[in-house]
């Protein structure tokens, strides 16, 4: 979680009122708008550096509206670990991401990709509707029916077209899940990868996991994981997913329980003030090629490389029908670099680094897990006509771009230059 930074004022919101409120008092001050429900921002949006800032945290809000059809109001400012130990007692869960702490507002508006993304799709997926604070101060009550292109923008297009109060979700009918961690020997790192991409390739969409390489540290040696998660308690068809898992390398250790959903949920928090350099890309197929690229980047400085298997119910979604385009993707490929505070800042652009060559395989990023914000960044980000779609929304409902401290798409159109 990330520190407040050094904002001018916080306001502690507790009602979409207060929202309107801090809005109508911002908007024509010129200054930007920090907007915060979890602070998990791995591009320090919601810190500000002067400016007022808008703590969503008090709207914490999650309250079942209809168990027997699963729908629940989420606060924006609610964590995901709050989500889940309040729909447990009620056998209801919400794919939603790894880490309890993460808020709702930001990874829903991004978009979400948790534990059970393969059997029940990405967050929004599940979204039916939403509470928002737009830039002329109006409350608006947005779904498939009222302001559809609110509702389509802001389901992908992270916080560009107001500050999301809550969010109307149909949760799934989950209590207990198969959760596995496997560890292994990192002597082949190429063939683990190939033989977890096919895995992935044909494996039972209930099973959702993600492969990670960890750099040596102080705390540990390199290593290898793939976590995985079946998204039903049946114990004995997760194994029988899960069972080429434990053919791609040498074994080192190997977990597996039937556990409430809620605890699948880490716990840990990145230390304060750690610095991070994140990229990712969508990748359609994951090919030796993409992978032999991907791996080159562990010759620079020590990188946490990890892949998440997609496909399954987020294919089924069709790309236009949210800001989130990326549906084909096979996988999310995702580097990291971190380094303590007061420490040179990490970067993914050393000599000896070359992230193009990994980006060119795929379609777009994902801006959760985006460190960078200049412009190209964000427009590589989403394809073409997402990001043109999202910046028409934009120009009706923030044309003075209130909304910018994110990853930001500008209301102007592109300058087109004369001869
Ligand atoms: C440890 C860790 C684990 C993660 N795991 C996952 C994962 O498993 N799956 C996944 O999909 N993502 C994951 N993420 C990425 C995460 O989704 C993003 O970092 C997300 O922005 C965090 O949401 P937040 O509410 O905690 O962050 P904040 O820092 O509060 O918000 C980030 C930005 O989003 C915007 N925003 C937030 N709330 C609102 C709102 N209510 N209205 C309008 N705009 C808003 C603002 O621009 C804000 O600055 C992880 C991040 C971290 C640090």
């Amino acid at each position: 979680m990330t520190s407040y930074g050094s904002p001018d004022g916080v306001v502690h919101a507790r009602t979409a009122a207060d929202v309107a409120g801090a809005v109508d008092r911002i908007r024509d001050s010129g200054t930007s708008l920090t907007v915060r429900s979890g602070g998990h921002s791995v591009a320090r949006h919601s810190a500000a550096d002067g400016g007022p800032l808008l703590d969503l945290g008090g709207l914490d809000d999650v309250r079942v509206l209809d168990s027997a059809t699963g729908l629940v109001r989420l606060g924006a400012g609610a964590t995901w670990g709050r989500v889940a130990d309040r729909l447990a007692p009620h056998g209801l869960a919400i794919s939603s991401g790894d880490t309890r702490s993460v808020g709702v507002g930001g990874l829903a508006l991004g978009g979400g990709i948790g534990w059970m993304v393969r059997r029940y799709g990405l967050t929004i997926d599940a979204v039916v509707g939403a509470e928002i604070v737009t830039a002329d101060g109006r409350v608006r009550t947005v779904d498939a029916d009222d302001d559809p292109d609110l509702f389509w923008a802001l389901r992908g297009g992270g916080g560009n077209v107001g500050v999301v109060t809550s969010l109307d979700v149909v949760a799934a009918p989950v209590s207990t899940v198969v959760r596995g961690t496997i560890s292994y020997d990192l002597s082949d790192p190429a063939a683990l990868l190939r033989g977890w991409r096919d895995h992935l390739l044909s494996s039972d969409e209930r099973l959702s996991s993600i492969v990670m390489l960890i750099p040596e540290t102080p705390l540990g040696p390199a290593h290898v994981l793939v976590e995985w998660c079946f998204a039903e308690p049946d114990r004995v068809a997760a194994e029988r997913a899960a069972s080429r898992l434990r053919t791609l390398g040498p074994v080192v250790a190997d977990e597996v329980g039937v556990v409430p959903y809620a605890d699948v949920l880490d716990d840990r928090v990145m230390p304060e003030g750690m610095q991070v350099a994140m990229r990712n890309a969508f990748v359609p197929s994951l090919t030796d090629a993409c992978l032999d690229d991907t791996l080159a980047l562990r010759s620079g400085a020590p990188t946490v490389l990890s892949i998440r298997g997609m496909g399954g119910a987020v294919d089924r979604v069709a790309p236009e029908a949210t800001a989130f385009a990326h549906r084909a993707a096979e996988a999310m490929v995702v580097v990291a670099r971190m380094a303590p505070p007061g420490a040179p800042t990490p970067s993914l652009d050393g000599p000896s680094d070359d992230w193009d060559a990994v980006a060119r395989h795929g379609t777009g990023a994902y801006v959760g897990f985006l460190s960078q914000d200049d412009s190209a960044s964000v427009a590589a980000a989403y394809p073409p006509a997402t990001y043109a779609r999202l910046a028409a929304v934009k120009r009706v409902y923030d044309p003075g771009n209130l909304f910018r401290r994110n990853h930001n798409v500008a209301p102007e159109r592109p300058v087109v230059p004369t001869l």
